[in-house]
């Protein structure tokens, strides 16, 4: 499967940039997971926003989902000026109702799925795990049969990342901290945390993601390599993972 980094900051975007969102392809199917602020600016840089198949949110904070409304406008606008009745499935936690009634619209239909069990999307399997964070959260491990992708979505760290990322080809990481810097309470994870899970679990690469807005951000591949002997890759716009 092929992965583009859409957006990658945490809280809102610099200039011209997004928040979270990941484009997952695969035979041509096309799965959003995350649509934050500015995801639907960049998003036509990679695949035209009405290609999508579906879409897939960890929780519902606004980095996350902000332009989700935008992006049911979208298909409001295009099934009007191409004549068609498209729905585009947007896949959220139940665990807040309000969030999940958001994803309802003309053209959207919210799809409630269950953590605890294995969720199938076009050629794509998911499977979650809870994470540490100020609102109800889930890490997704994301696999076609032959590469195997996680997510840690929003989350401080927990050790049960480690069994959840085992061996995954890509980890994903929440890196909104700097190596010596708590992010418990805030929910996320520092450099330090993030190379020491892609240690544990034999990672393939490990891609620092969800950054903070302060520092040196180059500096967060430093700290994660002294605790990670592999490939770390800082996220930017645009970038392209596929198995090498
Ligand atoms: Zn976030
Ligand atoms: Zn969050």
């Amino acid at each position: 499967m092929n992965l583009t980094v859409v957006g990658y900051w945490g809280a809102y975007p610099e200039q011209g940039e997004a928040t979270s969102g990941y484009l997952f392809e695969k035979d041509g199917f096309h799965l959003l997971i995350d649509c934050g602020s500015g995801v639907m600016a960049q998003l036509p840089k990679y695949v035209n926003p009405y290609q999508l198949d579906a879409v897939l949110l960890t929780h519902y904070h606004q980095d996350h989902v902000a332009d989700i409304g935008v992006l049911q406008y979208h298909m409001l606008v295009q099934n009007g000026l191409q004549k068609q009745d498209k729905v585009l499935p947007i896949y959220g936690h139940a665990d807040d109702s309000e969030g999940l009634a958001m994803l309802d619209h003309q053209y959207t239909k919210g799809m409630a799925y269950d953590p605890t069990g294995r969720l199938v999307i076009g050629p794509f399997t998911i499977e979650f795990l809870a994470t540490d964070h100020p609102v109800p959260c889930y890490a997704v491990r994301i696999t076609d049969g032959q590469d195997t992708i996680v997510y840690t979505a929003d989350s401080s760290y927990k050790p049960e990342f480690v069994s959840f990322s085992q061996a995954a080809d890509l980890l994903i990481t929440d890196c909104n901290f700097y190596q010596g810097q708590d992010g418990k309470e805030a929910g996320h994870m520092n450099s330090q945390q993030c190379g020491e899970i892609a240690t544990a679990a034999d990672v393939g690469t490990l891609l620092l993601s969800h950054h903070p807005h302060f520092g040196d951000r180059e500096q967060l591949v430093v700290e994660a390599k002294r605790f990670y002997q592999g490939s770390v890759v800082l996220a930017h716009s645009g970038y392209k993972w596929k198995k090498q």
